[in-house]
């Protein structure tokens, strides 16, 4: 048995701010939040002060392909524990491991790796001081050719209920979201066993009009990938898939808050049409994330990064380096409070994958996944499950 009582000058919950706050961890689990002057220090706990910092629950990432060196497509162990180890140290305590467009049998055995590492994770709660992966979203193979993006084109496919039926045996019941072009043949049975399935139906890679989103999401389709990016462009006579995504309130939307994948006006339009409820701040990070320029793998294609932005051998942005510290500053730069970026890299996504009792929140329950950050949004200190990260 830990017990740890961690004093802050301010905490947001995030839906709550609270002055002068204590967070009593025991155990990896948050037992207690709240004013520090009302809470006794249990005996044997250790008391860690950082009167100026600022604690928020840590980030969780719904879409992120690897980091540290390595891609989650790899599904072995040391591969996963590098991308855990490595986004820890940035503030994500908690992920959703994002496989790109490959073939079957390498999305299959991907999966299973990822699986497998899920089921091992469990046993390991609270000591690893890593981010705990939550589950599988799959991005792609039923992707529209138009808007591939980097995404190879000779494993695209038509949505097929049958093919994700095996992803989803090979991810032993952690496949969570699955991006998908709602306009292809054959979206309409798909989305029908994802969502039978438990899934979250995610827009992307589509060239879809406004009325093919709209039928996608009466079906149950509800979140956009990468809001802007690989989507029919919007024109004001055909507004597409991003017309339907901002003006149909109970769809959320992902963003790579980078400066590089979309424009602060655009990010200023989807902010003010989704509200801070339904935004959900993503990193879409690659291998190169955490490492200098150079040469790395996305999933089986081959990127560059160099100062900082990852493209491929035909200069399309392909992923990105961003972490979730950063992508936060670059909204709180954009006038948002803090209190409401915050909720749209924790509270929100944690929401959107089903787990908002137990992740992207300090309330009492849920695992201590906990950040401190200066006045000026830096990293001082995470906590993942309890444990500090190395
Ligand atoms: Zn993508």
């Amino acid at each position: 048995m830990t017990t740890t009582l961690l004093h802050v000058g301010r905490a947001f919950t995030p839906r709550e701010e609270i002055a002068d706050a204590g967070v009593l961890i025991r155990d990896g689990v948050i037992e207690a939040v709240g004013p520090r002057a009302g809470m006794q220090l249990p005996a044997g706990a250790a008391e860690i002060r950082e009167a100026d910092a600022i604690a928020a629950p840590g980030f969780v990432d719904v879409h992120i392909h690897g980091a540290g060196g390595h891609d989650v497509m790899e599904g072995a162990a040391e591969a996963l524990e590098a991308v855990a180890g490595t986004v820890a140290r940035r503030g994500t305590t908690s992920f959703v491991a994002t496989t790109v467009t490959a073939s079957p049998e390498e999305t299959c055995r991907s999966a299973e790796g990822i699986a497998r590492y899920i089921a091992r994770q469990k046993e390991r709660r609270g000591t690893s001081g890593r981010a705990e992966i939550l589950g599988i979203h799959f991005e792609g193979p039923f992707l529209s050719p138009a808007r591939r993006g980097v995404h190879p084109p000779e494993w695209l496919r038509l949505p097929s209920a049958e093919l994700l039926e095996k992803f989803l045996a090979a991810a032993g019941g952690m496949g969570r979201i699955l991006t998908m072009a709602p306009e292809l043949l054959g979206a309409g049975p798909c989305i029908a066993a994802a969502r039978q399935a438990g899934m979250t139906v995610a827009l992307g890679h589509t060239d879809a009009t406004y009325e093919q989103a709209q039928a996608a999401i009466a079906r149950g389709a509800q979140h956009g990938t990468h809001v802007y990016n690989a989507m029919r462009p919007f024109s004001h006579r055909d507004s597409g898939v991003i017309g339907a995504v901002l003006s149909t309130p109970e769809v959320t939307a992902e963003l790579i808050a980078d400066g590089v994948h979309v424009d602060e006006g655009a990010m200023r339009l989807l902010l003010a049409a989704k509200g801070v409820e339904r935004v959900i701040l993503v990193s879409d990070g690659t291998a190169a994330t955490g490492m200098p320029d150079g040469n790395y793998t996305l999933g089986t294609i081959e990127v560059t990064v160099s100062g900082g932005v990852c493209r491929n051998a035909e200069g399309k942005l392909a992923g990105s380096t961003l972490t979730l510290d950063r992508a936060l500053r670059n909204i709180v730069a954009l006038g948002v409070p803090l209190g409401d970026a915050l909720r749209m890299l924790t509270v929100n996504p944690a929401k959107l994958v089903g787990l908002e009792g137990r992740k992207g929140a300090l309330r009492p329950g849920a695992d201590a996944d906990i950040v401190l950050l200066d006045a000026g949004l830096q990293l001082r200190r995470v906590f993942a499950r309890g444990a500090a990260t190395e």
